[in-house]
C-alpha cells in the first residue's frame, strides 16, 4: 500500500476510536461556558487532553492568561501547521457561537496526528486563542509573537451552513465623545451647549451616508451615554460606531467619513469632539485558495457535503489579521438548520446536539487529513505562500 494511503487509514481509524472522548470534551466546555479571558476550565481541559497525548504545552502565552500553545515535532524540520482553538462563550447566552466545537475540533485534529509524527517531518501545533468575541485574542497573540513559528493555520467554525471558505469584513469600533456645557434646561437653556444634540446630529449624518455606500460598508452605532437628567442640558455624550468595510483600505475610508460626520455635528452645535479606537482593528479574511482546495478535496473524500446558505451575510474575524501574515482557512460546517442564526439560544443548544457531535468527527478528520497532505508534500506550502505574496 502506498505510504500516504496507509497513513490516512491509520489516522482515520484512530480518530474513530477517539471520537467518544472528544465529544465529552466538547460537551464539558459547552456546559461550563466562560467569557473571553476567563476560559480557565476550557483551557485546562484542552491542555490536559493534549498533554495526555504527548504534546508539549506552553501556558500561558502571548500575555493572555488563558492562551496556550501545544506542539509535537516530527523527525526533522518541515511545515509547521497550527490548528486554532477558540473556547470563549457569549456571556449569558453561553456557547451561542459554538466555540466549544472549535476548541475541540482543533484539539482532536492535533491529537490524531501525534502518533504519526515519528514518521513525518515538520510540526503540529494546537494554539489556544481566547476572547475571540470580545478582544480579538488572535490579534493580541499575533502582536506578541505567538505565531512567529507558524507556517499555516486552520480552524473550523460551526454554523447554519457548510461552506469551504468565507470572506470577512475589516472592522474597527470607534468611540466619539462630544463635550458641551451644562445649564438648566428650562430656566436658562441658552447658556448651555447640548452634547447630546451633537451626537444625534452625527447619527443622522452617518445614516444619510449609507445611501451612497457600497453594500460591504457597515456603520451601526449605539449611544453609550447621553446625559443624566432631562432638566439639565447634556454636557457630555458618548457614542460608538462599528465601522466595517470590504478590506483594510475601504475600512480606513469609512472611518474617515464617519469622523467627518462627527466634526460636522460638532461645528453645527458648537461642541468639541474627540474620538478613539475601541478594541483592535480586524483585517478582512483572505482565505488561501490553495489551502481551501486541499481542505475541500479532503472534506468530500470522507463523505462531507457542501451546503451553502444563500442568505448569510458577513461578519468580522480576528483570524483575518493572521490571514494577511501566513496562509489560513476558516471554513464553516453545519450544525444547525438554515434559519437558526449564530449568537442565539437556539444555536447554543445546537452546539452540543447529535449533529454537532457527528460533525466534530467529520471536521477534525478533514483538518487532520489536510495537515497530513502538507506534511507529506511541503511544496504545497510554497504554493500557498506564493499565492499570499501575490495578494
Ligand atoms: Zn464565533
Amino acid at each position: 500500500m502506498e505510504k500516504k494511503t496507509e497513513l490516512r487509514e491509520r489516522l482515520l481509524a484512530n480518530m474513530d476510536s477517539l471520537a467518544k472522548e472528544e465529544v465529552e470534551t466538547s460537551h464539558f466546555i459547552h456546559s461550563n461556558p466562560e467569557p473571553g479571558c476567563e476560559e480557565f476550565k476550557a483551557a485546562a481541559r484542552l491542555t490536559d487532553d493534549l498533554a495526555k497525548h504527548g504534546f508539549i504545552i506552553e501556558k500561558p502565552v502571548g500575555g493572555m492568561e488563558t492562551a496556550f500553545k501545544a506542539h509535537v515535532s516530527g523527525k526533522t524540520p518541515g511545515p509547521r501547521i497550527a490548528f486554532l482553538a477558540e473556547y470563549d462563550s457569549l456571556g449569558l447566552l453561553g456557547h451561542a457561537c459554538g466555540h466549544n466545537f472549535i476548541g475541540t475540533v482543533s484539539t482532536f485534529a492535533g491529537i490524531a496526528l501525534q502518533p504519526l509524527m515519528g514518521e513525518l517531518n515538520g510540526a503540529v501545533m494546537v494554539i489556544g486563542t481566547p476572547a475571540e468575541e470580545t478582544w480579538g485574542g488572535k490579534i493580541i497573540l499575533l502582536e506578541n509573537g505567538v505565531f512567529k513559528d507558524v507556517d499555516t493555520a486552520m480552524m473550523i467554525h460551526p454554523s447554519n451552513e457548510t461552506r469551504m471558505q468565507a470572506h470577512s469584513l475589516a472592522a474597527q469600533v470607534v468611540e466619539f465623545t462630544f463635550h458641551g456645557k451644562p445649564a438648566h434646561a428650562a430656566a436658562m437653556p441658552w447658556q448651555g451647549i447640548n452634547a447630546l444634540d451633537a451626537l444625534i446630529q452625527m447619527f443622522i449624518s452617518v445614516d444619510q451616508m449609507r445611501k451612497q455606500q457600497r453594500p460591504t460598508v457597515r456603520t451601526p452605532g449605539v449611544i453609550k451615554y447621553g446625559g443624566e437628567r432631562a432638566n439639565v442640558v447634556p454636557e457630555r455624550a458618548v457614542g460608538q460606531f462599528s465601522c466595517r468595510g470590504e478590506d483594510y483600505e475601504e475600512l480606513l475610508e469609512v472611518i474617515r467619513r464617519v469622523n467627518n460626520c462627527a466634526d460636522g455635528a460638532a461645528l453645527a452645535t458648537g461642541t468639541k469632539v474627540e474620538s478613539k479606537f475601541v478594541g483592535p482593528l480586524y483585517k478582512d479574511m483572505i482565505p488561501n485558495q490553495t489551502l481551501v482546495k486541499l481542505y475541500e478535496k479532503n472534506f468530500l473524500s470522507i463523505g462531507g457535503v457542501i451546503e451553502e446558505n444563500p442568505h448569510k451575510g458577513q461578519g468580522s474575524l480576528d483570524m483575518g489579521n493572521l490571514s494577511h501574515e501566513f496562509p489560513c482557512i476558516h471554513p464553516y460546517i453545519r450544525i444547525a438548520p438554515d434559519d437558526v442564526s449564530i449568537h442565539t439560544a437556539e444555536f447554543r443548544d445546537c452546539a452540543a446536539c447529535p449533529m454537532a457531535d457527528e460533525r466534530l468527527l467529520l471536521g477534525a478528520k478533514t483538518l487532520a487529513l489536510t495537515a497530513l497532505d502538507i506534511l507529506l508534500e511541503p511544496a504545497l506550502l510554497e504554493e500557498m505562500r506564493k499565492e499570499l505574496k501575490k495578494k
